[in-house]
């Protein structure tokens, strides 16, 4: 068991905007019920490149984004159960919670009442100090925020199922996405290809509403059965009252009047995307129909685990594109430009 700290090199934004640059960060030491990971893969979010540039208000700095992190375990301490040295696992959105409240005893951590979710970076654990994400070699997490990686999922395609993918996995699933199901995907962007992949592996009949139809032979191949642009107004016109479920996946505002014309009687528009503006919304558009609009965040732990095993069975992970670390700057400005099919992913053996 380790007894001191470990020094890990790692990205760091060392300031708000400024670019990403190679540095080296002190992981706490194992805990009784800690793991160690050996991270070999780190997606990239667009929320990593939005907390990067302080985009959702105040942030910590120096910086290490990323919780989409794919690993190994490599050491647990004396109490861990769940978890043996060369498990292969994976890391998410939080790395803590206060465990006592009604959410995390029901599985919802990420709704944590009690102080909220402890976040994977940009955030400061039970003993105040900072945490830093998965843009890094090695990473120290309780063993009851880790998840497993299944045999039959590659580590660099399942890194961004653990936001990507239960983002949207998780409102699929509440809002019972599956046979007979009509289900809209706006945005094909990270999370929008998994929000495709996973509707269609539920079952449902799966449309996605895009800007344009740039992405229409790659939607179709990923398992949607129609593809429009929304920068057709007809579009709107053609497919009012057509969706039981439609999750928006784009941080840009949206015009949500339009889209809750899009819903069927008791439908409902969910959002995972999150624009950095309030957006307007006329009431008549939930009145007539009863419709929901609704929001939600990543999913709980066991949820996540879940989700894992279902890609798994379904054979599939997420569409990335590998990159090494010194690529990480470029490739925050090609999100920024939706110029990514379908998620970065850093080997982080190149840290
Ligand atoms: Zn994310
Ligand atoms: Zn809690």
């Amino acid at each position: 068991m380790t007894t001191g700290t470990t020094t890990v090199a790692a990205y760091a934004a060392p300031a708000a905007k400024a670019p990403l640059e190679r540095t080296t960060i002190e992981r706490r030491a194992v805990g009784e019920f800690d793991v160690l990971i050996d991270i070999k893969f780190a997606g990239i979010c667009h929320s990593d490149i939005h907390q990067a540039r302080e985009g959702w208000g105040e942030a910590i700095f120096p910086m290490v984004p990323g919780h989409e992190i794919a690993g190994v375990v490599s050491e647990v301490g004396p109490g861990v159960t769940k978890f043996a040295v060369g498990d292969r696992v994976g890391v998410g959105c939080m790395v803590d919670s206060c465990r006592e409240c009604d959410n995390c005893k029901a599985g919802l951590e990420q709704y944590c009442t009690g102080g909220g979710m402890t976040g994977t970076y940009n955030a400061l654990d039970k003993n105040g100090e900072p945490t830093y994400g998965g843009y890094s070699q090695k990473i120290v997490v309780d063993e009851n925020y880790v998840v497993r990686i299944p045999d039959g999922l590659a580590l660099d395609v399942a890194a961004p199922l653990l936001c990507a993918g239960i983002t949207t996995y998780s409102p699929l699933k509440h809002w019972n996405a599956g046979p007979g199901k009509k289900v809209a995907i706006v945005g094909m962007g990270g999370l929008g290809h998994m929000g495709v992949k996973i509707a269609h592996a539920l079952g449902a009949e799966v449309t996605v509403l895009s800007q344009s139809l740039r992405k229409k032979d790659d939607g179709l191949k990923l398992g949607a059965d129609h593809y429009y642009a929304t920068s057709d107004p007809e579009t709107f016109t053609k497919l009012a009252g057509t969706f039981d479920l439609i999750l928006s996946t784009v941080s840009a505002p949206l015009s949500l009047d339009a889209y809750l014309s899009l819903l069927k009687t008791d439908g409902a528009f969910v959002n995972v995307g999150a624009p950095e503006e309030p957006v307007a919304l006329n009431l008549f558009s939930v009145i007539g129909g009863r419709k929901t609009l609704a929001g939600s965040g990543i999913g709980g732990i066991q949820e996540t685990q879940e989700m894992l095993d279902f890609c798994a069975e379904h054979g599939f992970g997420a569409e990335i594109e590998l990159i090494g670390a010194t690529e990480i700057n470029e490739a925050y400005e090609r999100v920024l430009g939706s110029d990514v099919r379908y998620r970065f992913v850093i080997d982080t053996a190149t840290i």
